[in-house]
């Protein structure tokens, strides 16, 4: 018999799953609103003008396919950081930065788990470091940092009553939390909520953390897509440098450079000196190669032209504009259909939430309905991705909406 003969199968992956049952969707409407990847306004797959331009100047330059260092490009690595925190922090800063590239933003996440898990600096340390994530957060989050090592609990942050950000029970819960603990936060664009704190309250969260000695660990997988502007995302990643936090950063290039397949990510760790700068990378570099010894190359040559190159980084910039206004313009839409159609509940929060997702508060049995009926598929949790809304399906979803919901 098999050596594996007795292993048990496992559940399908609750988002990735929705994609599977969607294909074996016969029904010529259906719409697939699940996984959170940007689709045009004919709900198909995009490859920015500025990434197929790069490519194309790539192409022509004939380069080699050997293996990157194993924390990957420097080059690459330098304009990351400097994409998430600007100018003046990079100058002060003064390069104290620790950091690699990595299989995207999952990757990123799972390094940042791996070197807490081992060498993050906890008073009277018994057992495995703690990870707040907000409640809800990503569905990978608590499989990537327990599989790293850490120990992981959540702190309050949305309501569904309000289905906005509960402040004040957020800032309660981090006051209650251990001292010293790690807190995982969305940069912006949460996912799945679409609800991201105000400059006020991310002080507030700031505050509060340096309080308590908690260490901040920013997710910023959706930078751009909750303004349209690279800078104004970064809002919250800034102000906690500014207030003198070090941070622990997760990038992901996959939604903002549309590069999904290509797992361009970066992990970086602000540090106080030059020899902590050393003795992280020694460690990263450590972790990382009996994983997979080097990240991929061809993606992020892709990010480095777009960056380097003063008319593709425009010509990006303006492209991510466009990503996120034709979200806006569908989240209005899609509300605006509901108000006519006479529903009786209150849909402000599909435009009041940001990024790609609308946490529209639909239950498990209205998003079963959804699924069965119209062909309209969401994850369980009610989170659609707006990023899927056309113009061609948003008044059926609307209609889909309001049928289950009347
Ligand atoms: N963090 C969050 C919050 C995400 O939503 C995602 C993508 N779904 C990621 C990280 C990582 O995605 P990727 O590995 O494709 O960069």
């Amino acid at each position: 018999p098999s050596r594996f003969a007795a292993t048990p199968r496992g559940p399908e992956d609750a988002i990735l799953g929705i994609t599977l049952a969607y294909n074996a969707d016969p029904n010529p409407n259906k719409v697939n609103l699940g996984v959170g990847a940007y689709r045009d306004d004919a709900g198909l797959p995009v490859v920015l003008e500025a990434v197929r331009q790069a490519e194309h100047r790539i192409l022509q330059r004939s380069l080699d396919m050997e293996y990157l260092p194993v924390a990957g490009s420097h080059t690459f690595l330098q304009r990351a950081i400097w994409l998430a925190y600007g100018d003046d922090v990079m100058q002060r800063m003064n390069g104290r930065f620790a950091g690699l590239q990595t299989l995207s933003g999952t990757g990123a996440c799972r390094m940042a788990g791996e070197l807490i898990s081992r060498f993050l600096d906890i008073p009277h340390r018994t057992g495995k470091p703690l990870i707040l994530l907000p409640d809800p957060s990503w569905l990978n989050h608590r499989p990537i940092f327990t599989d790293a090592g850490c120990k992981v609990a959540s702190y309050s942050y949305y309501n569904p009553l309000t289905k906005s950000l509960d402040i004040d029970a957020c800032l309660h819960s981090l006051e209650n939390a251990p001292n010293a603990s790690v807190v995982l936060l969305h940069a912006c664009a949460h996912n799945p909520t679409g609800v991201d704190p105000n400059m006020d309250q991310w002080a507030a969260i700031s505050n509060v953390m340096l309080e308590k000695s908690h260490l901040p660990l920013f997710d910023m997988a959706y930078q751009g897509f909750t303004s349209g502007d690279m800078d104004v995302d970064a809002a919250s990643v800034r102000l906690f440098a500014e207030d003198g936090h070090k941070i622990v950063l997760a990038q992901s290039f996959s939604k903002n450079f549309g590069l999904y397949g290509q797992r361009v990510g970066c992990l970086s760790v602000m540090t106080d000196s030059e020899q902590e700068t050393q003795a992280i990378n020694s460690q990263l570099k450590i972790i990382a190669r009996p994983m997979y010894s080097n990240p991929p190359i061809a993606g992020v040559r892709l990010v480095e032209e777009v960056l380097n190159c003063d008319d593709l980084q425009q010509l990006w910039r303006s492209e991510m504009k466009s990503m996120a206004h034709r979200i806006i313009s569908m989240r209005s839409r899609l509300r605006q259909h509901l108000i006519e159609l006479g529903n009786k509940h209150n849909w402000d929060h599909i435009v009041n939430q940001h990024g790609m997702f609308c946490f529209s508060g639909l239950s498990k049995e209205q998003v079963d309905t959804l699924r069965e009926r119209f062909s309209v598929y969401l994850t369980a949790n009610g989170r659609i991705s707006m990023a899927g809304v056309t113009s061609d399906n948003v008044d059926y979803l609307a209609d889909a909406i309001h049928h289950v919901t009347s």
